[in-house]
């Protein structure tokens, strides 16, 4: 994957030189920061300018790399820039700057309160691992690196091997941005590498200050165990996937029996099962309808195409893990999708299991990455919750429910609610909306920082800190505190919301 024999760039990076990316990240930190938020505006909407003129071989060069399809490429470009588009309005608004002021109290007993006023300051060099899956989205100008540049962090990005030139386009396209808007040099860069050593070389830089990760939970715990072993640990924000379990509940499936198990079907074949939100693992309680539900979600199956899969070593994990799944016995073989027999195909599969087996067998939490599901089937509503409790932390959690399914399993909501970060009710978990609201994270093992979302405007949190300033002068104060608010940005004075121009 190593593109030496292109130009060297002042932005490209490689094993030997990990050392210099993030020295000369470190080194433009402190020009950035001081930019006024405008310049930071600027950068993201020639960003976009950029993405926007290169797009035709964007495009090709991702459907060469990762064999998804045009269309689907194509709308994670626009997902990209809409997100872009979310940071500049986030940006533009301050408010998530999160100003907040306490005004002194001279004349509190026994002893007067300071002036305190508290911002979010960004963190410093934040290293990105991008996903094999979004090209795009995810990756050199995705959601991670783009939170990162609006929180006013540098970013050190490491190219995933699974589309190195659409990435070494990209990037172009973020230093043409920064170049044509006046952003210091060594605000952006990436790094190609060759080995896992390098990899844990970036997270162990001292200079570094987060990292952010899509991937398998193998590779986001090696990094995570490498941060928190340095001298001084960093964060590591590892979004790691998830069996993103379902639920249909019995009043719902009485009703829409056929209608759920299209979705589902649709839902976790969809791009070939490589989404991290695909839903593996489905708990459904025994009864006459299931058996309907059942025959309808063969048949569905038995129509679903597969296709060539992001990588071979994708392939061969969602191979071997068919594999693993077809040899033990307790789990009964459904069925799978068609297979046109091409390289590297992923074809849909799907297995069924008794509650008690399934309760029974760590190896079912797994999440098998690829167009693949195991159907649960409880014997009742207490075998069901007790499904529930043994999962792991997950990013999302399905329940299909009518209101009076609503009513009888409220104690599944409670557990559930402590088991994801984002709880859906009658729909599909894939597809991720990029808005302030969206939670893309969820109790460990789905991420290694419950508290944190990887998308949605929140995500900037990660790259942040809060800072107090205590009875400092008006002129030293940024410019989010001082006294007549000259950005006119929501801040919380005294308990109290407001856009007050004077204190
Ligand atoms: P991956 O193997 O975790 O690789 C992601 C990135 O992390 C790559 O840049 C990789 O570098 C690096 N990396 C992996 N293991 C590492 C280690 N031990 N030390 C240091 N760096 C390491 O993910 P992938 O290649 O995208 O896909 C493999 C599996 O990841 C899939 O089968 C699936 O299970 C899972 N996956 C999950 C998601 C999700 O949404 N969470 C998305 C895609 C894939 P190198 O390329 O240099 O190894």
């Amino acid at each position: 994957m190593k593109t030496n024999n292109q130009s060297p760039a002042s932005h490209v990076y490689y094993d030997d030189t990990i050392d210099s990316a993030v020295q000369n990240a470190f080194n433009a930190f402190e020009g950035y920061k001081k930019l006024p938020v405008t310049s930071r505006i600027a950068l993201m909407e020639q960003i976009i300018a950029e993405i926007q003129a290169n797009r035709g071989s964007l495009l090709s060069l991702a459907q060469k790399e990762t064999a998804l399809p045009g269309a689907r490429l194509s709308g994670e470009i626009d997902r990209t820039i809409n997100q872009i588009r979310m940071f500049i309005a986030l940006l533009d608004d301050g408010s998530w700057k999160n100003a907040i002021i306490d005004t002194a109290l001279p004349d509190r007993q026994p002893f007067p309160q300071p002036d305190l006023r508290q911002i979010q300051q960004p963190i410093g060099v934040v290293a990105v691992f991008g996903a094999s899956n979004f090209p795009f989205a995810f990756s050199v100008a995705g959601g991670d690196t783009i939170s990162a540049l609006a929180a006013g962090c540098p970013v050190v990005y490491k190219v995933h091997d699974g589309h190195p030139e659409t990435s070494m386009l990209t990037a172009d396209c973020i230093v043409q941005a920064m170049s044509k808007t006046c952003i210091p040099e060594g605000v952006f860069a990436i790094v190609y590498t060759t080995s896992n050593e390098s990899s844990i070389q970036i997270v162990n830089h001292p200079l570094l200050k987060a990292v952010a990760f899509t991937g398998s939970f193998a590779g986001g715990k090696a990094l995570y165990s490498a941060a928190s072993s340095r001298p001084e640990p960093i964060p590591v924000y590892a979004e790691m996937g998830s069996t993103n379990p379902v639920f249909i509940l019995p009043g719902k499936l009485k009703e829409s029996a056929e209608q759920i198990a299209l979705t589902m079907v649709f839902s976790n074949t969809l791009g070939v099962g490589q989404f991290c939100t695909n839903p593996g693992l489905m708990t459904i309680i025994d009864s006459p309808e299931t058996q309907k539900f059942a025959e309808a979600f063969k048949k569905h199956l038995s129509e679903a195409a597969g296709g060539k899969m992001l990588t071979g070593r994708i392939h061969r994990s969602y191979s071997n893990g068919i594999s693993k799944l077809k040899a033990k016995p307790q789990l009964e073989f459904i069925g799978e999708g068609k297979n046109s027999g091409g390289d590297f195909e992923g074809v849909p599969h799907a297995f069924s299991v008794s509650g008690i087996d399934f309760l029974a067998d760590e190896d079912l939490l797994e999440e098998y990455f690829g167009p693949t599901s195991i159907r649960v089937i409880a014997s009742d509503q207490i075998e069901l919750l007790e499904v529930a409790k043994r999962l792991p932390g997950q990013l999302t959690v399905t329940v299909w429910a009518n209101q009076q399914d609503c009513e009888e399993f409220k104690e599944l909501f409670h557990i559930l609610e402590g088991k994801a970060g984002r709880l859906i009710i009658n729909n599909a978990p894939t597809g991720v909306e990029v808005t302030h609201a969206m939670v893309h994270g969820g109790p460990y093992p789905a991420t290694t920082d419950a508290r944190t979302t990887s998308v949605g405007s929140t995500s900037i949190y990660r790259f942040t800190r809060p800072v107090c300033y205590q009875n400092f002068p008006e002129m030293l104060l940024p410019d989010e505190l001082k006294d007549d608010n000259p950005l006119g940005i929501v801040r919380r004075i005294n308990g109290e919301y407001t856009k007050e121009m004077k204190l």
